[in-house]
């Protein structure tokens, strides 16, 4: 899951920034409003974060320039407690949610998570293949009943395969949804993560889930036969 913040104060971004991180979130962190517009056109995000009083462009514009540029990523904007009238212009003009400065941060978290629950079409927010069992509000993870534990990137990315099970996975579309925009892809990082979750996810068992697609990337699925 990949998030983009656009906000101005450094203090604010990287205090968003270090809880969404802990959460396994990729975050990337923009301090302008054109640049965050230009961004948020470019990279495919899960979910953006948007400060409305912003320099170079107003939160209020990039948000209608996303919408107008059909961007559906979910926006969550943030606004001041006393602009009433900039929360409802901001959700007519296509935010998702908001949230009041100054916010508790687990509410923030609580947000984002209902806005990508909800942009997946998850219902159930527990996801399973085969044996394999993952929930995302948790975290948790078990095959067969037995815990496993991750680390907060193996974790990003066994959620991102099992979100999209069954798809051929490339190296850029795992790296831009679990890395952040100054991972290089040229490395081997994905490989050797895909080793450490083999590892943990499929050691000593007769079929694994977590499958290389000569030539093209990684997929999640159960074997056939
Ligand atoms: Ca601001």
């Amino acid at each position: 899951m990949r998030v983009l913040i656009v906000e101005d104060e450094p203090k604010v971004a990287s205090f968003i920034r270090r809880a969404l991180e802990e959460e396994s979130y990729a975050v990337d962190v923009c301090p302008d409003g054109i640049q965050g517009r230009d961004i948020a056109s470019d990279v495919n995000y899960d979910l953006i974060i948007l400060d409305l009083m912003l320099p170079g462009l107003a939160g209020i514009d990039v948000l209608q320039a996303l919408r107008d540029a059909r961007v559906k990523t979910p926006i969550l904007i943030l606004t001041a407690r006393s602009k009433v009238e900039q929360r409802v212009t901001g959700l007519n003009a296509g935010a998702d949610d908001y949230l009041t400065k100054p916010f508790a941060i687990e509410e923030l978290l609580a947000r984002s998570r209902a806005l990508l629950r909800r942009a997946s079409g998850d219902t159930t927010s527990r996801m399973q293949i085969d044996d394999l069992i993952l929930d995302p509000i948790t975290h948790e993870v078990t095959r067969g009943g037995q815990r496993i534990d991750l680390t907060s990137k193996e974790y990003a990315l066994l959620e991102y395969m099992m979100r999209n099970a069954g798809r051929v996975l490339t190296r850029p579309m795992i790296a831009e949804h679990v890395w952040d925009i100054h991972f290089d892809t040229f490395t081997n990082v994905i490989d050797v993560y895909i080793n450490y979750l083999r590892n943990k996810i499929d050691r000593d068992r007769e079929r694994g889930l977590i499958q290389t697609v000569r030539g093209s990337g990684y997929t999640l699925k159960v074997p056939a036969g």
